[in-house]
């Protein structure tokens, strides 16, 4: 993690709280996991979990460290989104706050880390309240939230933000050359991704680009007519290419074309604010743990983005 710089202010943080003594019983980060939010989380939970933590990062040889290292520490907890709902389970935070009621074993403190907060329900949320209304002493609940939606205002209301930063273009592109990858910038695919550094990695790992190149192609056929969004629907159906990330190229392809035709002095369209408030309608439909159908959402989504060219063209 200590080659990610954007990173190193909320390690920072963490490190004044616990110096002086002030540290909050839940934290929320608001990052995203392609940013390295989840080694962030894992970071501050093996530094809060260390016998003798340095500048706020753990020594990595204590009994702690070894035992977190080993995915065997006692007063760790981890919980992630889970099944088909790709959410927080109840069941998981029960057994958080039941873990939580008992005292530490081996290090000061009893530490949880909840990947992905964004994703729990509310019967899972309301599991999860009187530990943050009456935490247990000794314990720290860290929070992360990817922010696709908003978290629930009875938990967020009860957590601490600490900062966290997105990284700039400049370290994104650093990053991902001593990764081995050497880039751009300019890229269109990146908007995919929201330029984040990680989901870049692994999209260039697992060779996507052939997926990409035909999701490119099959957008040019539903812009200009030629392709129906039913049957663009159907032909990317084995595409690596997810919705979610189709959804982020459509909505950046848009901004992008009425940046250039507002520079241009061109009228953006009347109709274009209603077209936009769909969009995002289908980023809302789209959150993990809401049953959706996605065929639908998909169809839809297309048949937007052919309207959209169709309102460029007048
Ligand atoms: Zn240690």
């Amino acid at each position: 993690m200590k080659d990610m710089p954007w990173l190193q202010p909320s390690i920072d943080r963490l490190n004044r709280l616990l110096q002086g003594g002030r540290l909050p019983h839940a934290m929320l980060l608001n990052a995203r996991l392609g940013n390295g939010a989840e080694l962030l989380g894992m970071e501050m939970a093996a530094s809060l979990l260390c016998e003798s933590p340095q500048m706020g990062y753990a020594c990595s040889h204590c009994k702690g460290c070894q035992l977190f290292k080993a995915g065997s520490h006692p007063d760790f907890v981890r919980l992630d989104p889970e099944g088909a709902a790709r959410s927080i389970r109840i069941d998981a935070v029960r057994e958080m706050v039941q873990r939580f009621a008992t005292t530490p074993q081996i290090s000061q403190r009893k530490v949880a880390l909840m990947v992905r907060a964004d994703t729990l329900n509310h019967n899972a949320a309301n599991a999860l309240l009187k530990t943050l209304e009456e935490p247990p002493g000794n314990s720290v609940l860290l929070l992360q939230n990817e922010g696709q939606r908003p978290l629930l205002p009875t938990v967020r209301s009860r957590c601490q933000p600490l900062p966290v930063n997105p990284p700039t273009r400049e370290q994104v592109m650093e990053w991902l050359k001593a990764q081995g990858f050497e880039l751009s910038g300019e890229e269109t695919w990146l908007h995919m991704l929201r330029h984040e550094p990680l989901r870049i990695a692994a999209f260039l790992r697992e060779n996507q680009m052939d997926d990409w190149q035909r999701f490119q192609a099959v957008m040019q056929g539903v812009g200009s007519g030629q392709l129906n969004p039913v049957v663009a629907v159907k032909s990317l159906e084995k595409s690596a290419i997810e919705l979610d990330d189709q959804l982020n190229w459509i909505e950046a392809a848009i901004h992008h074309s009425n940046s250039e035709r507002a520079i241009a002095g061109g009228v953006l369209s009347q109709r274009l604010p209603e077209l936009q408030h769909q969009l995002q309608q289908i980023r809302r439909e789209l959150t993990p743990g809401i049953s959706t159908n996605r065929v639908l959402l998909q169809e839809h989504l297309f048949t937007l983005w052919h309207q959209f060219h169709r309102l460029q063209a007048n």
